[in-house]
């Protein structure tokens, strides 16, 4: 049995009466709801369902079956008549970002010539995707402000049912298909005339602003996001609200911010490059103190330190360093900032006859760690940093033992 869809008489029907036609048991203790006549706009057309209410049974979801309209609720009702109320806020939010959708993709059309191929209006925003293969900042500002002329001129948009003889009197933007029966045409009067069996605001003004938030190419060409309405003014407050707090940290007009960052990006460039100098000069300083406070073993100098808050890279310049001088096996050992990995680096001059890689294997395990190396350098993590002074010991001991007998 046909369900009588309210929402195509008029979109504004929040409360009904209905009987029930059919009800049917589905899994997870659900049941659809079949009704004689319903103002709950089933998920169809690229628009959401509905939320609300059969008398006082939550509806989660709203499904076509051909010409019937299934309710999905989680209980079953105990009367044949129910009192149906969907919730406003959403629905009302559907009809502004589809009506804004057709307006916008009215205007791709009028100033670019810029057809629709598809579009997907989603909780956050929506997207529609033109067949084009570019578009400027010119561009958009120029369609935004033909798509908010039809809004703020509050034109009325009419809804009403066209067959095979009577379609020829309005200039679909999109052909339909050749062997339909019916079309619903939703009409901006000498603006936009598109087949859709969606909910609409009964006037342009409705909407409140569209705006474009971003574009990106696709592979068949331009994507554009957008929102509409009560999403419009929450996305100015949002970014109104982030531009403040950005002016407060930088002290600056918003006017001013963009140049405020560009000169504190610079800025940080540049104190990064002098950082990346002055430690270069420390690791050379500190090499050199090293050096002198070796360990000599048999004519060879075991040099063993661990760095803080340093990074692999830091480890590795210092070892580098530090065997630049002849017989030297440094075991240099960098623990993160956040105190939870320790990288190694074991490296020794061309002049020792031992393989680095073997000493760091050894020791590694007792760090929960990986990695390995050469005979020259070897290098690994591990997390088990309290082991640390226990593994270097070993390792301390392991070389001196073998220096002793060379
Ligand atoms: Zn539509």
């Amino acid at each position: 049995m046909t369900t009588v869809k309210l929402y195509h008489e008029n979109a504004y029907i929040r409360d009904f009466a209905a009987n029930i036609t059919k009800v049917t048991p589905l899994p997870n203790n659900r049941w659809g709801i079949t009704l004689d006549r319903t103002a709950f706009y089933p998920t169809s057309g690229g628009q959401s369902f509905d939320y609300g209410f059969l008398n006082d049974l939550p509806v989660i979801d709203v499904q076509e079956d051909g010409e019937e309209v299934v309710h999905i609720v989680e209980a079953q009702p105990n009367t044949s008549q129910v009192q149906g109320h969907i919730r406003w806020d959403r629905r009302f939010d559907h009809m502004q970002q589809h009506s804004g959708q057709h307006i916008l993709s009215g205007a791709f059309f009028s100033e670019m010539k810029a057809n629709t191929v598809s579009f997907h209006l989603g909780t956050e925003s929506s997207q529609i995707d033109l067949d084009i293969e570019t578009i400027t900042p010119e561009n958009l500002q120029a369609v935004e402000a033909a798509a908010n002329q039809i809004v703020f001129s509050a034109q009325a948009i009419h809804t009403h049912w066209l067959n095979q003889d009577t379609i020829h009197h309005f200039p679909l933007r999109k052909p339909p298909a050749k062997d339909f029966s019916a079309i619903r045409l939703v009409e901006i009067a000498d603006f936009d005339y598109s087949a859709c069996c969606g909910t609409h605001v009964a006037n342009t003004g409705e909407i409140g602003l569209i705006k474009i938030r971003s574009w990106e190419r696709k592979s068949n060409g331009i994507r554009v996001d957008f929102v509409c309405g009560w999403r419009g003014l929450r996305d100015y407050q949002q970014k109104n609200t982030i531009l403040q707090q950005v002016s407060g940290l930088l002290s600056l007009p918003i006017s001013a911010i963009c140049q405020g960052v560009e000169k504190q990006l610079l800025k940080t460039e540049t104190l990064a490059k002098e950082l990346v100098a002055v430690k270069q000069e420390l690791h050379r300083n500190l090499a050199t103190t090293l050096y002198q406070q070796g360990i000599l073993i048999a004519q060879h100098k075991l040099i063993v330190h661990t760095l803080n808050n340093a990074t692999p890279n830091e480890v590795n310049t210092l070892a580098k360093e530090l065997i630049t001088n002849s017989h030297v096996i440094a075991l240099i050992c960098g623990i993160t900032a956040d105190q939870s990995k320790v990288h190694l680096v074991f490296s020794s001059s061309p002049d020792v006859c031992l393989s680095m890689n073997q000493e760091l294997t050894k020791i590694l395990p007792l760090l929960e760690g990986k990695g390995g190396g050469n005979v020259q350098t070897a290098q690994g993590g591990g997390s088990k940093i309290d082991q640390l002074p226990t593994a270097l010991a070993l390792a301390t001991d392991n070389i001196t033992k073998q220096l002793s007998i060379l």
